[in-house]
């Protein structure tokens, strides 16, 4: 099944309202895709179980949402504006552009023996046209802006290309006026840009995107525990949510591979259509981003121990995860086509039915509410039951077609609840309940239906 299942996703995302090409009536733009009726509600919810396990349920954790655009003296602390650039070659023929270290990973996987230290670009061609290569220039995968009506160099800003710097030049702020002690973590989720060479596969890599970010806050010496501690944490979230746990595993960067920062990074990757690849990172990053940003701003950014009076700067834990990444992952991981269908009603048999298993805490729509017959009084007593619910949950209101087709509109976006009014609704004050996953059918009251709905919708 995994063979064509990106094009099924990237299809289904758009039939059903998940996500579209961005500015798609222009053509698009630079592979970026604006999330739909369904795509929004379904990266909320992600959001929010994020949220949720990172900030709500824990003592230890605070949130923060810093603006996008820094004073760019960040980025010269940070290192990104020397360092964050990936290795670019252009073809002299066709002119296309290819980031140099992906061309050498490719050659060297179809030569079996070879390692990458004994190629180098020039020996390399355009994989396109076959034309020769130019020189590798370092790009810099910073966006860059103006800042105020005077466009010079003393306006130029950057978007950022990740959330943490927003968190490390607060961390004197959130440590004053939330009376906090290490260890601690301060999280936030927003907007990154980074001008890749190179996105794709869908919303896996694209140049706008969203993080999850958190960076956790430890004296030094703890940071190796507090790293295995986070790391499990990561692989708990995404299987709690439902994600299958043979389809995640662990990668552990090879020490010569790791960021200026880093100390020691581990990926949570999942099994892609295309291959694994990185869903969650976890970094140590030490106290490298503190101490450069009391160097460069001449504020101490360092903390004292109260209890023992000693003075250091602080090393840092940061789970870093794209919130784009995870809702293409759930949507991946969720799907499941039945070849024949499983419902048996006439008009529908022998079609293969598509379910996407969300778990119901992200799932985009709770419970669907199906009147079996046009008129009042069901069309009546349905309106009211959706009018209930929708106070605590997104519901969606269906009347046209047989159930058995309103059912399978409803298994195809993830819904896990349908909620019939029958016949005998207006004499028993009762409805079914239909399951999305197990197709069981249960009479419930009607003024059961919000609570029962809600714990089973709960995270
Ligand atoms: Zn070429």
């Amino acid at each position: 099944m995994t063979e064509g299942l990106m094009d099924k996703i990237v299809s289904l995302a758009k039939r059903r309202g998940f996500l579209f090409p961005g500015s798609e009536i222009y053509g698009g733009v630079g592979s970026t895709y604006d999330y739909g009726p369904l795509g929004v509600l379904l990266k909320n919810n992600v959001r929010r179980a994020w949220w949720e396990a990172i900030v709500q349920r824990r003592a230890d954790v605070v949130g923060l949402d810093a603006a996008i655009i820094m004073n760019p003296k960040t980025w010269e602390a940070s290192g990104h504006l020397q360092g964050f650039t990936d290795p670019l070659v252009d073809c002299k023929g066709c002119k296309k552009r290819f980031r140099a270290d992906h061309l050498v990973e490719a050659h060297i996987a179809g030569m079996p023996g070879l390692k990458e230290d004994q190629i180098s670009i020039k020996d390399l061609k355009c994989p396109e046209c076959g034309g020769e290569l130019t020189d590798i220039r370092e790009f810099n995968l910073m966006f860059k802006t103006s800042i105020g009506p005077l466009e010079d160099a003393a306006s130029t800003v950057y978007l950022r290309p990740e959330t943490a710097q927003g968190i490390f030049v607060n961390f004197g702020n959130v440590l004053q006026t939330s009376r906090r002690k290490l260890p601690f973590g301060i999280a936030q989720v927003g907007k990154s840009f980074r001008n890749e060479i190179t996105p794709g596969n869908f919303i896996f890599r694209t140049r706008e995107f969203e993080q999850m970010e958190m960076e956790f806050f430890v004296k030094p010496g703890t940071d190796e525990e507090w790293f295995e501690t986070w790391k499990q944490f990561m692989l708990d979230w995404f299987v709690e949510l439902g994600v299958k746990s043979d389809k995640l595993r662990f990668y552990e960067h090879p020490k010569e591979k790791l960021s200026h920062y880093s100390k020691r990074t581990v990926d949570l990757e999942y099994e892609y259509p295309w291959g694994w690849g990185e869903l969650w990172g976890c970094a140590n990053r030490t106290d490298f981003d503190l101490k450069q940003h009391s160097k460069f701003s001449g504020q101490d950014l360092s903390y004292r121990d109260q209890e023992t009076n000693e003075k250091y700067f602080p090393y840092v834990i940061e789970p870093a995860l794209g919130l784009d990444r995870s809702v293409l992952t759930f949507l991946l991981d969720a799907y499941e086509e039945i070849d024949g269908g499983r419902t048996t009603t006439t008009e529908s048999a022998k079609e293969t039915e598509t379910v996407l298993r969300f778990h119901p805490a992200i799932a985009p729509i709770k419970a669907a509410v199906l009147p079996l017959s046009k008129k009042a009084p069901l069309t009546e007593l349905a309106e009211g039951i959706r009018k209930t619910l929708s106070k605590r949950f997104m519901v969606q209101y269906d009347e046209t077609g047989s159930v058995g087709r309103r059912y399978r509109r409803q298994d195809e976006i993830g819904t896990p609840y349908c909620i019939t009014v029958d016949f005998d609704t207006p004499e028993d004050g009762k409805v079914t309940v239909r399951d999305r996953d197990t197709m069981a059918q249960e009479r419930v009251a009607i003024d059961e239906l919000s609570d029962l709905i809600g714990e089973r919708c709960a995270l």
